[in-house]
């Protein structure tokens, strides 16, 4: 089996806390935090800004041209905030984060040659280790190697009032209705996948975090990972 690295896999579905909890599990560790979803959701951004139908004849040929041409960079957010993220040079960090913006991240995340290309930035990035990587399919298919895999839940009531609280501290509206029934389609569609499907690594760390603080999911992480490290 390949060497364990220095590496943190928090995957889970969206609204669990992923972020907030790898950002703060990052700074505590002295890792670096990568935001894989930010990087699905620039693709979908591209994929709309373009007005590529991928449901379309010859739409795979497009896409490919897309990818092959896309610039994206991502940058740490501030205390508190998200990643930020860049298209072209142009800050899209607001633009990647609308309700809109994540089902269109969770269509172009089913097509095999988006996967492979973000797959490959993703292995790179965390090449050196000392990582904490958040996505669905991190501890499973990005990177197997990791020492330590979390899998993050919640109920999907908890996730879509959180998810609420977020983006109305964003200033954005949502209705918690509305919300929670996107949720579960994002979910449905995202474990249903037949690419690279959310769900456990088989020797992950499954939390549900429905009842427990930010905090408490950190520290129980921490412990986890101090516990491993002193083996
Ligand atoms: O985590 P976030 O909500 O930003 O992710 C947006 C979408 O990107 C997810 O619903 C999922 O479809 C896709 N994604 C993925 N694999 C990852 C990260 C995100 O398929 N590693």
């Amino acid at each position: 089996m390949a060497e364990k690295q220095n590496i943190v896999t928090i995957d889970g579905p969206s609204g669990a806390g992923k972020s907030t909890i790898s950002k703060l599990l990052a700074a505590r560790l002295h890792y670096t935090y990568l935001d894989t979803g930010a990087m699905y959701r620039v693709v979908g951004l591209q994929v709309a800004r373009a007005g590529l139908d991928l449901d379309a004849a010859g739409a795979g040929e497009k896409l490919a041209r897309l990818l092959e041409t896309i610039e994206m960079h991502l940058a740490p957010g501030a205390e508190g905030e998200e990643t930020r993220a860049f298209l072209a040079g142009e800050d899209v960090s607001e633009a990647i984060r609308s309700p809109e913006m994540a089902m269109a991240a969770s269509r172009v995340s089913a097509e095999p040659q988006v996967r492979q290309k973000l797959t490959e930035m993703q292995r790179s990035l965390a090449a050196g280790g000392a990582i904490v990587a958040e996505g669905r399919d991190m501890g499973t298919v990005v990177l197997p190697q990791a020492r330590f895999k979390f899998f993050l839940d919640a109920s999907p009531a908890e996730r879509a009032r959180r998810r609420q609280a977020q983006l109305s501290a964003n200033g954005v509206r949502v209705e918690y209705d509305e919300l929670l029934r996107q949720i579960e389609k994002r979910d449905k569609a995202d474990s249903s996948r037949s690419l690279a499907p959310l769900k456990p690594a088989a020797d992950a760390v499954v939390i549900d975090s429905s009842s427990m603080t930010i905090e408490e999911v950190v520290a129980f992480m921490l412990q986890c990972i101090d516990g491993k490290q002193g083996r």
